[in-house]
């Protein structure tokens, strides 16, 4: 139960300035359901819940929720908007709010991705283009070297002319650049004309979290005038969610011109199936492991939809075999967040985002799969955080890992998310 609501003195400015903003942000229409609150994993959290965060805006205490912590909890997975009788936009009143925190006193974790991001004019993680210049060559080098099958491998940094752009979650060249090795050799595979661009190479967006508009937008337009200056025909977005509505809201939000197609590596790894140019099979699961998915809230219900929720299950129930895959419930775009989303991982609320994502362990729990399949780098922490939390015993594992392993071409080095059962699978 939460506490009652004590207005002392009404201020309704919020409330107005967000009806004024949005043509879904009269609140006012509010019915007191209670729909966004049954939706929502974050109720309860920090005494709060979505109806009631609504109420104090309705009501005018503006005082008690302009420094509300709980909007940090939130992490605007806009599952209470899907929800809602009269379609109110929740998260962007949690977005706005969050744009009028002073900006030095916001959540340490999220400003300081974002300004490393800006600073570096690469990634959250601050890394100079020299390094991962280097990583890449050095990488692509060694794979040349020792990797039978992949001595033409190329892994560029603005080629000029390529057809397809790809960004990079800058978690893989400083923490775990094995990762990179499969999604390249996959991109070899299919034949792909591809390149990374040095501006902005990273695909992450802190800034977007931290609700600070210009600098999303800076690093979004300056990723799109490179690509456009290669001459890139399509950008790829890698396996995260998180970056790609960065990308796919920021170029509508910021009106930024540009002449690329934006696509998430999920719906080419469908179409590369379809088309036989990944000759993916199930063969390899001779055990009949279980695996489930979890839909990337960024990447479906908030961009996407269904259609790309369903290449994801294609392409999944292609690796791993249709009978060897366990649907969590709910699913698609009703999907419940996991509690990675909305910069959570760096908002310091870790006591709350265990709370939070407790709802998506329980589902995944029920699944009884051994791994989840998580085709965005803040589900996959989360994810992966919350079974050694709970103690679920499940692993995480990116799409890349289990489509170099059907196709018998995943490295020895690239095996950090398969469990026991499957690290030395294809080695012998
Ligand atoms: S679901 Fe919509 S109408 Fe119902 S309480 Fe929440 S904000 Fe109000
Ligand atoms: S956006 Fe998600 S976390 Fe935030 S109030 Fe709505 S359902 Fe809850």
């Amino acid at each position: 139960m939460l506490d009652r609501l004590n207005i002392t003195h009404q201020k309704t400015e919020i409330k107005d300035k967000v009806r004024e903003l949005l043509p879904d942000g009269n609140f006012n229409t509010c019915l007191t359901c209670g729909a966004c609150a049954s939706a929502c994993p974050a109720t309860g959290i920090l005494d709060m819940d979505p109806r009631k965060f609504v109420r104090m805006a309705t009501l005018g205490m503006d005082a008690e929720l302009e420094r509300n912590p709980w909007i940090w909890a939130c992490t605007m997975c806009k599952r209470c908007y899907d929800l809602c009788p009269m379609h109110l936009n929740i998260p962007q009143l949690v977005y706005y709010l969050r744009s009028q925190w002073p900006r030095e006193e916001r959540p340490k974790g999220i400003l300081g991705s974002c300004d490393h991001h800006l600073k570096s004019r690469g990634g959250a993680m601050g890394v100079p283009l020299d390094d991962f210049t280097f990583t890449v060559e050095d990488l692509a080098q060694e794979c040349r070297e020792e990797q039978a099958g992949f001595e033409t491998l190329k892994a560029d940094i603005d080629r000029q002319g390529a057809f397809f752009a790809l960004n990079q979650n800058s978690r893989e060249p400083v923490t775990e650049p094995d990762e990179l090795l499969p999604l390249w050799k996959i991109l070899h595979t299919v034949g792909a004309d591809w390149t990374y661009y040095s501006t902005m190479w990273a695909g992450e967006n802190y800034c977007m979290f931290l609700a600070d508009d210009p600098a999303w937008e800076k690093i979004i337009r300056e990723q799109a005038e490179h690509i456009d200056r290669l001459g890139c025909k399509v950008l790829i977005n890698t396996e995260c969610g998180h970056s790609f509505f960065a990308l796919w809201e920021g170029l509508q939000r910021f009106n930024i011109p540009h002449n690329f197609e934006l696509k998430s590596i999920v719906e080419l790894y469908a179409q590369w199936i379809r088309e036989g140019k990944l000759k993916v099979n199930s063969d390899w699961n001779k055990t009949n492991i279980k695996f489930t998915v979890q839909d990337p809230c960024n990447l479906i219900r908030k961009s996407r939809g269904d259609d790309m929720a369903r290449d994801l299950r294609f392409v999944v129930k292609q690796v791993v075999g249709e009978d060897n895959f366990v649907d969590m419930t709910p699913n698609l775009s009703n999907n419940f967040c996991c509690g990675g989303g909305g910069g959570s991982l760096q908002s310091g609320l870790n006591d709350e985002r265990h709370i939070y994502g407790k709802v998506k362990f329980d589902q995944i729990m029920a699944t009884g799969a051994g791994y989840v399949v998580t085709p965005c780098h803040n589900c996959h922490a989360q994810i992966e955080d919350l079974s050694h939390h709970f103690n679920g015993g499940y692993q995480t594992v990116h799409l890349w890992t289990l489509i170099c392993l059907s196709l018998g071409i995943l490295g020895e080095n690239e095996r950090v998310y398969l469990g026991p059962d499957l690290a030395e699978y294809g080695l012998e």
